[in-house]
């Protein structure tokens, strides 16, 4: 009985097929890069790991998913602005979905990603060779001689992924670019107070690593919010370092995500909607965008800040909590009172500036134009000197 299970356990592994999610793997050849396949020792190695963890194949999946939204968002407004069907079919057509292209280095240093226009030489049916551009594409750097490769640590592996992937969903939405900071390119960590930009980019990617892999370690610190405090927790962090530390802002995505029903999409769509530069003007577009969900992004900003959000005292309350002037259950209170008052963002008193609507028609219109190019990622025959003119994204080390 027990060999006639082992049996049918060994035929179902052999028939269980191998993940064929849109990935494609690459490594660099000069100026360009050329992709690889079965018998490269990194791509049967990561492969490999791809079809053994759900969890990344999630990760693959959902870069797959977001675009895919993405484009019917785009419809949808084409639509409702009257655009013609041929039109919209046009777009629907040359709208590309992307890989997500994984580039797999001998380097030793971290996982990065970057925007960037470049080259693939491919190998064709035939052994006809090919060379496929790619304009403002995302591309993850994957070190294979690092030490989150090397490791064998493959959850860590996977939340590492998911974070960089989590950049490639923003760069798509804030169509190939990012929020501006002059941070990029710098080492930075999750308590580091930096700019509004890099907090921005970095929180939403540090949220997607856990939320994908549901590696303990990371998930653990964000979903508690435990970067709202100065390093030794003494001290109560202002609004304004708040907004600018990734922890935080990692936190309140991990709230909405796991906590408002699409949250996640949400998300997405208010980040292609006017592609914001810190996590205050977000929230701004979010209470907008999504009024209905107003009293719950409100808790979720009042625990995520400890009241800093409406408070001007809460660093004060905090340190005489700390000092053992207020008791934990009136600090408590008080964060309940805090809650239960009327909102006022401490971050951006300005009034949002309604949109404009030829504004938004005519920066639609520049994108449908950029998008129906048949040649967003065209194959052309092999030829020498086709050098790259833009310069890579993040021209140091990614973030
Ligand atoms: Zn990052």
């Amino acid at each position: 009985m027990k060999k006639r299970l082992l049996l049918i356990f060994i035929l179902l592994m052999f028939t269980i097929p191998a993940f064929s999610g849109n990935l494609l793997f690459i490594k660099p050849s000069g100026q360009d890069y050329v992709e690889i396949g079965p018998g490269d020792p990194y791509y049967d190695k990561m492969l490999s790991i791809v079809n053994s963890s759900p969890e990344l194949q999630q990760v693959v999946l959902n870069y797959e998913r977001t675009q895919l939204r993405k484009k019917a968002r785009l419809v949808k407004d084409m639509k409702a602005k009257g655009a013609s069907t041929k039109n919209i079919r046009l777009v629907m057509k040359n709208y590309k979905i992307k890989p997500m292209i994984l580039n797999l280095t001998s380097n030793s240093g971290g996982s990065a990603m970057g925007v960037k226009n470049f080259v693939v030489n491919t190998v064709g049916p035939g052994n006809t060779q090919r060379r496929e551009t790619f304009n403002k594409t995302p591309m993850i750097k994957l070190s294979m001689n690092g030490e989150t490769v090397l490791s064998g640590d493959i959850s860590n592996l996977v939340r590492s992924i998911a974070h960089e992937a989590g950049h490639c969903v923003m760069a798509n939405e804030y169509r190939g670019s990012f929020p501006a900071s002059t941070y990029y390119g710098q080492s930075h960590w999750r308590n580091m107070v930096s700019d509004g930009g890099l907090a921005l980019a970095e929180g939403w990617a540090e949220m997607n690593g856990p939320y994908f892999s549901q590696d303990k370690l990371f998930k653990t610190p964000v979903a508690n919010g435990d970067f709202a405090f100065h390093d030794n927790k003494e001290s109560l962090k202002t609004y304004a370092e708040m907004m600018n530390t990734e922890g935080v802002v990692s936190s309140i995505f991990w709230d909405i995500a796991n906590t408002i029903p699409n949250g996640y999409d949400k998300c997405l769509e208010v980040f292609e909607k006017t592609q914001p530069g810190d996590m205050s003007a977000f929230i701004d577009v979010y209470k907008q965008t999504f009024p209905t969900d107003n009293d719950e992004i409100f808790k979720i900003m009042t625990i995520n800040t400890l009241g800093a959000n409406i408070s001007t005292n809460a660093q004060k309350v905090y340190s005489d909590f700390k000092a053992g002037n207020i008791s934990k259950t009136g600090y408590i209170e008080w964060l309940n009172d805090t809650m239960q008052q009327e909102w006022i963002d401490l971050g951006n008193n300005e009034e949002l500036e309604p949109i404009e609507d030829h504004k938004e028609v005519k920066q639609d219109e520049e994108y449908i134009l950029e998008i129906v190019q048949p040649e967003t990622i065209r194959k052309v025959p092999v030829s020498v000197g086709n050098e790259l003119k833009d310069p890579e994204f993040f021209p140091k080390r990614g973030i």
